[in-house]
């Protein structure tokens, strides 16, 4: 089939049975690839109600056409299961290189299931696949294991790993590929511990069939160009998103001591150019990538090399936790990367300990030490207690919603997370849409499926009407890129455009896609991965999709937006007018007359079945 690698591949890991089977031309049409595959797969083989960390759970590794091309940064791979953080639709991409191994081994889809007695990594070359012994690996960590496994098979290998805070079952442990590329969110790399699967390593050979390959190589090179000319690349490849932090913290969205201001003083020692004077040793891209936005680093002081810190991670350990040297930071990256845990939900749950332990809410004697915002011990601490399980550690390793829980207090109105999901990196007490934008997001409060604090700038922070719309439209548009395999920051960062995407898809699968037909698959998945959430909850809905109290309880306390806060009845008229745009009830949930407009009156057959009343 052009386009794909045209089989996926499904490793029962407590039998140790395998099985390939080519991927039908059905399923390429109607659902795209990667995010489009694994929410379909969720849906059809998961039972509803069965524990996530569970052998009844299974890990969907898949990527899209464009993936191994030479499409620009065609290079894109996404994980999903059911999520340990949030019990609903988990999911998260990663760049790098192994999308591409994975075309040319000849699989778009890698299903995991079960789960190994014992520790292991899988093993894939071409179409020979083993389960292998990994009792050497365990204990390592992420970036340190796949060293070790390259040394040990190769470099031709690509290879994904999990650290010691995913053997623990840590809920917001990430998978790790590159050295330093991450699929941080909703605790995949939880799921593939729980599962005793170590590592991934992949090595192809195969090539991939284009339905137009003059016109692919054509319409390749254009893009190149396209991308090449753009006017901010310059300033992009200089910096990657550690050009972000000055900015954000200039317009007041940059989150500060949990999320209590949205402005950090001596944020300026954050800036892109001063990390690129004390740390960058070279710039690093995925996969064909025009605009490599990747920094890698020494970090002198510390004696670590680390991939970044990129916004989100300066933003969550930097600003919510107070730290203002960015090569504390690098240090800090370091260490969840090789521990293997998301910086995003790791920055926010030890932010979220720090607030506890000043207020009064945590103890000395609870924690094992004092706590204070700033102070490196304090992260360095809480970050190995967490990853090791231990004391504390065993309960901030629940994330943030299950600690406030157990700590009491008014502790859950500082917890800063949606559906479970600890809030990225940006304050939204000033951008509606953001806010709409991080409180319907299907996996939690994630920053990949939407990102609207320019347009909150552009159209008036105060302004609700309309943002709604907005929304919805970069929810179909950002969430795209997660069908077909590339990377979405050329769109998004450099201002290359949508309208080359139907095209060279066409030149690639043969399928021709309008941008319109696109958008609307991008819909169904939408719709489809809200349905999971209702059919994993009996009362899932608007309650689900509120902010903590803190973000329309309290104000802003320092910088440019000192003040500001959206108040309850605000955030019912974006949630009103999200749900009457999108077709939904007003509790939220997708209708019978929706799920079948969309193609998916299967899904409508099961809701019945599971007794939701649609
Ligand atoms: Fe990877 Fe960055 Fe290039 Fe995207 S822009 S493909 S994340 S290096």
């Amino acid at each position: 089939m052009y386009g794909y690698g045209g089989n996926i591949l499904r490793i029962n890991l407590t039998t140790g049975e395998m099985n390939i089977q080519p991927l039908s031309q059905d399923m390429a049409r109607e659902w795209i690839g990667q995010r489009g595959f694994i929410a379909k797969i969720l849906w059809d083989e998961l039972k509803p109600g069965i524990d996530p960390l569970g052998p009844a759970n299974k890990l969907v590794m898949s990527t899209g056409p464009l993936a191994g091309t030479l499409v620009p940064a065609g290079g894109k791979v996404s994980f999903g299961a059911k999520s340990p953080a949030t019990g609903i639709y988990g999911e998260s991409c990663m760049g790098g290189h192994i999308a591409a191994e994975m075309k040319y081994a000849g699989y778009d889809v890698i299903i995991l299931e079960g789960a190994s007695s014992k520790p292991c990594y899988i093993y894939i070359k071409d179409d020979q696949v083993e389960i292998r012994d990994a009792s050497h690996l365990w204990g390592k960590g992420a970036i340190q294991t796949e060293k070790a496994l390259k040394d040990e098979l190769g470099e031709e290998f690509q290879i994904c790993t999990i650290g010691p805070a995913g053997e623990k079952l840590v809920k917001y442990a990430c998978i790790s590929h590159d050295f330093g590329r991450q699929a941080g969110r909703t605790g995949m790399g939880t799921v593939m511990g729980s599962k005793k699967v170590k590592a991934i390593a992949i090595c192809g050979h195969n090539s991939i069939p284009l339905a137009d390959l003059e016109a692919t190589v054509v319409k390749g090179k254009e893009m190149l160009k396209g991308c090449f000319a753009k006017e901010n690349l310059d300033e992009w490849q200089n910096y990657g998103t550690a050009g972000v932090p000055v900015w954000a913290n200039n317009i007041g969205a940059f989150p500060t001591k949990n999320f209590q201001s949205s402005y950090l003083e001596g944020n300026e020692n954050l800036d892109g150019k001063i990390m690129r004077e004390k740390m960058v040793v070279n710039d690093k891209g995925c996969f064909g990538c025009p605009s490599p936005c990747g920094k890698y680093c020494y970090v002198k002081p510390y004696n670590v090399y680390t991939e970044g810190p990129e916004y989100e991670t300066t933003a969550l350990i930097g600003g919510n936790c107070v730290f203002t040297d960015i090569e504390q930071i690098g240090y800090l990256n370091y260490l969840c990367d090789e521990l293997g845990l998301d910086t995003i939900s790791a920055g926010n749950v030890i932010g979220f300990a720090m607030e506890c332990f000043e207020k009064g809410i945590l103890t000395r004697e609870q924690v094992g030490m004092e706590l204070k915002f700033g102070d490196l011990e304090s992260f360095k601490y809480l970050v190995e207690k967490i990853a090791a399980r231990e004391g504390i550690g065993n309960i901030l390793a629940e994330g943030v919603k299950y600690a406030a829980e157990q700590f009491g207090g008014d502790s859950i109105k500082f917890a800063i997370q949606v559906k479970g999901l600890e809030w990225s990196g940006y304050e939204s007490r000033s951008a509606p849409s953001n806010m709409l934008a991080y409180m319907t997001c299907d996996l939690g409060a994630h920053h990949n499926r939407a990102w609207s604090v320019t347009h909150d700038i552009a159209v008036g922070r105060k302004v609700l009407e309309g943002k709604a719309r907005k929304v919805i439209e970069l929810q179909h548009i950002r969430p795209f890129f997660d069908l077909i395999g590339c990377c979405r920051l050329q769109w998004v960062e450099i201002g290359f455009e949508l309208e080359h995407y139907p095209e060279v898809l066409r030149y690639v699968t043969g399928f021709d896609y309008s941008q319109d037909d696109l958008m609307k698959i991008s819909e169904k998945v939408w719709n489809l991965t809200r349905a999971f959430a209702w059919r994993e909850i009996e009362d899932f809905g608007r309650k689900y999709d509120y902010p903590p109290a803190r973000f329309y309880e309290e104000t802003v306390t320092t910088g440019p937006n000192a003040g500001d806060v959206l108040s309850k009845e605000e955030l019912d008229f974006l949630l009103d007018d999200y749900y009457k745009l999108r077709g939904w009830d007003l509790n939220g949930l997708p209708t019978r007359e929706k799920l079948e407009q969309m193609g998916l009156g299967f899904v409508v057959r099961q809701l019945e079945s599971y007794g939701r009343k649609i």
